[in-house]
């Protein structure tokens, strides 16, 4: 049975829990989630104390924490919350509420991983790793980075020279398209 912290009307909660679906008033603070979080040695703001900070409606510590770009949506603070609390899409939203609303993102990889991830997808159906890998260096200005590691990828199969596409590429074209609709309809 869940548990509400009572007398907490955090509308910056309310306002997580209208974009995602998840009700972050019910966390207690056992700490699970931070307990057995991979990346917690790398946040400022651990997950358990983010969900707290949400809950007080302390939005400007929140979207300007470090925490959600270090997170790696592994899901096991989802598995550990025994309030199942879907963490990962209270992540999902930080991220788009700091990036829309101009909040400096402090990993200077992660807007460049995202674009570079996200124009392969929309280019192929599908990750081309080797075309990735370029050009994120190139992003980054870093276009030897790990170059040595690619002959031997190749040479093991690990990687491929020239991209695969999916067959039906026109579908994925228009999920873009209609993602770039929603948030034009949003704006
Ligand atoms: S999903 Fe994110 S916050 Fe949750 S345990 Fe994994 S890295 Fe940590
Ligand atoms: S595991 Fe769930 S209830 Fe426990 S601190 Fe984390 S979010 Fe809150």
């Amino acid at each position: 049975m869940k548990v509400a912290v009572k007398g907490d009307t955090s509308s910056f909660a309310k306002e997580i829990e209208q974009a995602c679906g998840q009700d972050v008033l019910t966390c207690y603070q056992c700490r699970k989630c931070t307990m057995g979080c991979p990346m917690a040695f790398k946040m400022e703001l651990k997950v358990s104390e983010m969900m707290r900070a949400i809950q007080l409606g302390l939005r400007e510590e929140v979207l300007s924490a470090d925490t959600m770009w270090w997170c790696v949506s592994c899901e096991t603070c989802a598995t550990r919350c025994p309030q199942g609390i879907e963490i990962v899409e209270v992540m999902d939203v930080l991220r788009e509420k700091a990036f829309k609303e101009g909040y400096k993102i402090p990993l200077k990889t992660i807007e460049a991983f995202h674009k570079v991830f996200l124009d392969s997808v929309k280019s192929y159906g599908r990750l081309y790793e080797m075309g990735f890998a370029m050009d994120l260096n190139l992003k980054l200005r870093d276009p030897l980075k790990d170059a040595d590691l690619g002959p031997v990828m190749l040479s093991k199969g690990k990687l491929k020279l020239l991209p695969d596409k999916v067959k039906d590429l026109k579908s994925v074209k228009k999920l873009f398209e209609n993602v770039k609709k929603l948030e034009e309809s949003r704006a």
